[in-house]
């Protein structure tokens, strides 16, 4: 199916989704030069639109544009205020809610590895469901170690969220795919497991200790990953941040993925193996659970993560 909306916000100005172009000469099209997010936008229990960790969102995109040396023309309250406005264009559309890309990139001019062209910046915003489906959320997934690896922290660039490096999830998640299987886990140079292709990981081992591999690790610092950490704690349940084995996750109790996009989605098999009794166990219900009270607002404690529109 063609996503499509009616609006898109374009180096500050609104304009109709169509006239949406850019030029082939686009650098960041050759190269890869490019800083985005994922954000989502919910209907709250109470029929508002809010924007969940919106501030965090577009506080880790000036930070991928710092790592990439990339000059931001926009303020992070700019470019908040330009998502919100987005949304209030489209509220119609979006009363279900909302995913956002906000997107910055070299733009036309020069051309080569030493080019420095103004940096463009776009926001588009879209109806978007289950990343891993509906299904995938109720049930759980079946995900495959990657016969590709997460790249060595010196060669990507992991506190950033960089449009280049995503050729490297791409490879895992079409290899996953087309093996059959809904997603792929990436280790790390190491052999540890480092993440999904656009989600971070967490296991509960038989005796009942939640891990999650720690930022030391090549994996994105999710906000999603984040979120469920304080949720976690804040339940009174202690998280370990340590690497681990690929075949701790084969005779882990259960296992679930973190993402904007992908929300909470349990992982039901890896390799064919069953993970735990091959449904959501009772940690990921709990924070599938909160996670979704959170985001539509129906959680005080966690209010000033919503931005409403
Ligand atoms: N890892 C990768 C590689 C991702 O692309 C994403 C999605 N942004 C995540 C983890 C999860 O990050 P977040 O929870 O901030 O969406």
């Amino acid at each position: 199916s063609v996503l499509r909306a009616d609006q898109i916000w374009i180096d500050g100005k609104f304009v109709k989704w169509d006239e949406g172009h850019m030029h082939v000469m686009t650098h960041a099209l050759h190269y890869g030069l490019g800083v985005f997010e994922g954000i989502r936008a919910y209907r709250t229990h109470d029929g508002r639109l809010a924007v969940f960790r919106l501030k965090e969102h577009i506080q880790r995109l000036m930070d991928s544009a710092h790592i990439c040396l990339m000059k931001m023309p926009y303020t992070a309250e700019q470019l908040e205020e330009a998502c919100l406005e987005l949304l209030r264009k489209q509220r119609d559309l979006f009363s279900n809610g909302a995913y956002l890309r906000p997107i910055a990139f070299m733009g036309d001019g020069a051309m080569g590895l030493g080019a420095v062209n103004p940096i463009r910046a776009v926001i588009t915003a879209w109806d978007w469901g289950a990343y891993l489906g509906e299904k995938g959320i109720r049930e759980g997934i079946r995900a495959k170690v990657s016969s590709f690896t997460r790249m060595h922290v010196n060669v990507n660039m992991v506190r950033g969220k960089i449009s280049g490096q995503y050729v490297n999830s791409i490879l895992a998640k079409r290899e996953a795919v087309l093996g059959g299987y809904d997603e792929a886990i990436l280790l790390d140079i190491s052999g540890f497991v480092a993440e999904a292709s656009g989600e971070n990981i967490f296991m509960v081992n038989k005796k009942g200790v939640i891990k999650t591999p720690p930022l030391s690790s090549p994996i994105l610092d999710g906000i999603t990953r984040d979120t469920v950490l304080k949720l976690l704690k804040d339940s009174g349940r202690y998280v370990e941040e340590v690497t681990f084995t690929r075949d701790a996750l084969y005779i882990g109790n259960e296992i679930f993925f973190t993402g904007t996009a992908a929300e909470i989605t349990p992982v039901r098999e890896v390799d064919n193996r069953q993970v735990g009794e091959g449904k959501p166990g009772p940690v990921t219900k709990f924070v599938q659970d909160t996670y979704f009270r959170v985001v539509r607002g129906q959680e005080p404690r966690y209010a000033e993560w919503l931005t409403y529109v």
